[in-house]
């Protein structure tokens, strides 16, 4: 009864249940999630970039 669930995956990018090996259900799932991420990654260096320009932005002001 439990080998059902000890056998099966969920999949990385839709979340379905699966069963096989890797992380994702199926090639389309894993290029589009993988596409998902590299945008995630821009977003958060954007941030990332945005905050630091803002911090040395406001170190400037208060230094002059
Ligand atoms: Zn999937």
């Amino acid at each position: 009864m439990n080998q059902k669930i000890a056998q099966h995956r969920h999949c990385r990018s839709c979340g379905k249940a699966f069963v096989g090996d890797g992380r994702y259900c199926s090639e389309e799932c894993e290029k589009g999630n993988e596409e998902t991420l590299r945008k995630k990654k821009r977003q958060l260096l954007l941030l990332y970039v945005v905050s630091v320009l803002i911090m040395i932005g406001a170190l400037v002001v208060s230094v002059m």
